[in-house]
């Protein structure tokens, strides 16, 4: 680890996934700036699409990096990859994939979902019966991370469902890409995406997308953006080095930066180790304090945890997110529809060390607020009961 703790800038811990608490350094690498058309900027450019490439080790993947947030991203894999007259089904479980049913539906594709609801994850056999039920699909989109309750999705056996029906993969890796290891050769897919704020730990401004080349290639003409057209913005970064359009230089200096001290750290497993020593820490201390997830310890992602607030009248969310501002933690309010919840990132510059103090802060914000009992809403439980049943 490199500048912990704490923030020298005295600004609170993010305990958000994305923007995240990032290092002195990376902020550090934005103080100059770079002609977007210079050597100099088209190398680091070069630089940040060889590594990429090279953390998943598949010289058929190419890198596409894509302006704006990851939605952005998204919707540039989703215009560009899948065909006009393709059918997408997107495996819902949460809010990113209700974002990208609604993505497809913006630009016109036809769109199939297998809605999951809140949190339960979507089976490799649910979506080979999926498959076979529906032979127009073309294209299955997955989540990976599901942010909105931090479920890891069960990545793996949805991709052999996936290709074991002869269809293609394309994957929102937004917050798992960096910290939870992704093998091509276990997991087929066409494209994933992901952005440069979440466990790579740089700061907002663009995505991208991991491609096959193959795949990119035959999908000239596809889109339904000019911006968001990925394989032009591809053609274009391998004939001049440029990005298309204005790029966010200084956001792409301080990425390469936080590429460096990803690499410096270990890669991906020492990444995703750190991350999950972070939630295993967090969620010991709060389970100590009476409270419980949403999710059972083997769906719990190293990314972010929901757990469920308290019953008792006297916790308020907006006084709990006051309170552990104060104390130097910003929250994350939670994203189920039928209980209510809030969420803890564990990504970002933060160690086992901040995290023990997260759950310090949360003691003692629960006694500012006069709460005593930390057990949740009856419907907690019930919520609890439908996801072990789901996951049985
Ligand atoms: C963060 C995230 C996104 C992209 O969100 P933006 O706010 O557009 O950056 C997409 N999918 C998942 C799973 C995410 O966690």
């Amino acid at each position: 680890m490199h500048d912990l703790p704490p923030p020298d800038d005295g600004a609170p811990w993010l305990l958000t996934p994305g923007p995240l608490t990032t290092s002195a350094a990376v902020k550090r690498a934005m103080l100059r700036d770079w002609g977007s058309w210079d050597g100099d900027f088209r190398a680091m450019t070069a630089e940040l699409r060889a590594r990429l490439v090279a953390m998943l080790g598949d010289p058929d993947v190419t890198c596409v990096p894509m302006q704006g947030s990851g939605s952005f991203a998204v919707e540039s894999m989703l215009g560009t990859m899948v065909p006009r007259d393709g059918r997408a089904l997107v495996l819902a479980n949460g809010a990113y994939g209700q974002r990208a049913v609604a993505t497809l539906r913006t630009m016109g594709r036809p769109v199939a979902v297998l809605d999951k609801g809140d949190f339960a994850p979507p089976r490799g056999a649910e979506v080979a019966a999926a498959l076979t039920a529906d032979p127009a699909i073309t294209h299955v989109v997955a989540i990976h991370c599901e942010t909105s309750s931090g479920i890891l999705n069960p990545l793996e056996e949805i991709a052999w469902a996936v290709a074991a029906a002869g269809r293609r993969l394309l994957v929102d890796a937004m917050s798992s890409f960096g910290a939870v290891a992704i093998d091509p050769a276990r997991v087929p897919f066409d494209a994933l995406v992901s952005s440069a704020n979440k466990c790579i730990e740089g700061v907002p401004g663009f995505g991208f997308i991991l491609a096959r080349r193959d795949v990119l290639a035959a999908s000239a003409g596809r889109a339904h953006s000019l911006s968001l057209d990925a394989h032009a913005q591809w053609a274009e970064m391998e004939r001049s080095g440029q990005w298309r359009y204005t790029p966010p230089t200084h956001v792409v200096a301080a990425f390469l930066q936080a590429l460096q001290d990803h690499a410096a750290e270990g890669g991906v497993p020492a990444r995703g180790a750190r991350y999950g020593r972070n939630r295993d820490v967090l969620v010991a201390g709060m389970r100590d304090l009476g409270f419980r997830t949403l999710l059972p310890d083997r769906w719990l992602s190293p990314i972010i945890t929901t757990f469920f607030a308290p019953a008792d009248p006297a916790f308020d969310f907006a006084r709990f997110y006051a309170a552990m501002k104060v104390r130097g933690f910003v929250i994350y309010p939670g994203k189920l529809t039928e209980v209510e919840s809030f969420r803890l990132g564990h990504i970002g510059q933060l160690d086992t060390a901040v995290m023990a103090r997260v759950v310090q802060a949360v003691a003692e914000s629960l006694t500012e607020m006069g709460v005593r009992d930390t057990a949740p809403a009856p419907a907690a439980l019930a919520a609890q009961r439908q996801v072990e049943e789901s996951l049985a």
